[in-house]
């Protein structure tokens, strides 16, 4: 099997660029520049239970997570990061043969855990617009079709699920799991509310992106119980850690700020795509997230990556056929966005 492609690493970036680490500009992982409320630091270096191990039944969390998303506790179960969950999903539904639909271009890990797993991937390509194609969806599902996956707001191009869509996508009957890893950004609401009406819908949410704790590792879910049971059977007891727990707790009792930092985010999305969309020979797509997705019409979008890692700004470039000539950027602080768009000049001036 291919191996996951993460981000490059930002040490190597940031050398070859001859800066030291904390110059680099990372906008090539989604993660928050504002970094964890500060009461999750106050919070890690007063805590006092790291000799124990945690909750297996994740019970203290579990009713935080209610609280904050609110639904019933007994519907939801955490994992390292959604990571986690996604792979669980694949390693409780599919068996060698089995195939899964993904709705690309999107994000590598529903792939990666369904192939592990020996099944098959087979891709419903979204229209133009990035919209699933329910068409393709019906098209490619047989008999060992198993699990559906869909992001929303999708990774990379930032455009939310519709309602028409999912609901035809619930009516395959197959296990639709919707990962809202950006959810927070969209101002759009959830559809971790629908899950009670349906046997086979799944979301999935974390703390990685909107409450600046990737490096924690939380992320959770919301299942119909037929689907919890298994998961349940399945999951490593103690793959949530102390620490995350924590800092889940110290991130909700700080709502106020951490949203405010959420905020800041929502409105230099709108002044980076404005300031993109007036340089010339690019397209920007809308976006629900905290990322861009950006089309070179004129020069090479792989050219253009290179340019800005070595002036120490880090982006995402694709090797799929319909993302090569683009390619996605992190919504970052303010002069990150200055030094990006003062970058993406400069390789225009000298002829990118
Ligand atoms: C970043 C990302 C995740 C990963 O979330 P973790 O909780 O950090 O594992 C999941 N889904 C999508 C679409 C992402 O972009």
């Amino acid at each position: 099997m291919a191996p996951y492609a993460p981000p490059e690493d930002p040490e190597a970036i940031a050398a070859s660029a001859g800066l030291p680490r904390e110059a680099l500009i990372k906008l090539d992982a989604n993660e928050n520049p504002y970094g964890a409320s500060p009461l999750v630091r106050a919070a890690l270096a007063d805590f006092a239970g790291y000799h124990l191990y945690p909750d297996p039944d994740q019970r203290a969390l579990r009713a935080l997570l209610a609280r904050y998303v609110g639904v019933d506790a007994g519907r939801l179960l955490a994992g390292n990061g959604s990571d986690e969950l996604i792979d669980l999903l694949c390693r409780i539904y599919l068996e060698p043969g089995d195939e899964v639909i993904d709705c690309t271009p999107t994000f590598g890990m529903y792939r990666f855990s369904a192939e592990f797993c020996g099944a098959q991937v087979l891709e419903a390509p979204r229209t133009s617009d990035w919209s699933i194609d329910v068409d393709a969806v019906r098209s490619a599902l047989t008999r060992r079709t198993k699990l559906v996956f869909v992001a929303s707001p999708n990774n990379p191009s930032g455009n939310l699920l519709d309602e028409r869509a999912l609901i035809a996508l619930l009516d395959t009957g197959r296990i639709v799991v919707v990962d809202e890893a950006y959810i927070e950004f969209s101002e759009r609401e959830s559809w971790c509310g629908r899950v009670d009406g349906h046997s086979n819908l799944v979301v999935l949410r974390t703390f990685s992106k909107w409450a600046g704790l990737a490096g924690l590792r939380l992320g959770y879910g919301v299942f119909p119980a037929d689907v919890l049971r298994h998961l349940w059977k399945v999951k490593p007891p103690f793959s949530v850690n102390l620490a995350a727990v924590a800092a889940v707790r110290a991130t909700l009792s700080d709502l106020p700020s951490v949203e405010s930092s959420l905020r800041r985010i929502v409105e230099e999305r709108a002044r980076m795509a404005a300031e993109l969309a007036e340089i010339d020979g690019l397209r920007v797509w809308p976006s629900c997230a905290n990322f861009m997705l950006v089309e070179v019409e004129r020069g090479l979008a792989s050219d253009l990556k290179e340019f800005l890692a070595s002036r120490g700004i880090a982006v995402r470039a694709y090797g799929h056929p319909r993302l090569r000539g683009a390619i996605r950027i992190s919504v970052g602080l303010p002069e990150h966005t200055d030094a990006l768009v003062r970058a993406i000049l400069d390789w225009r001036a000298r002829g990118g």
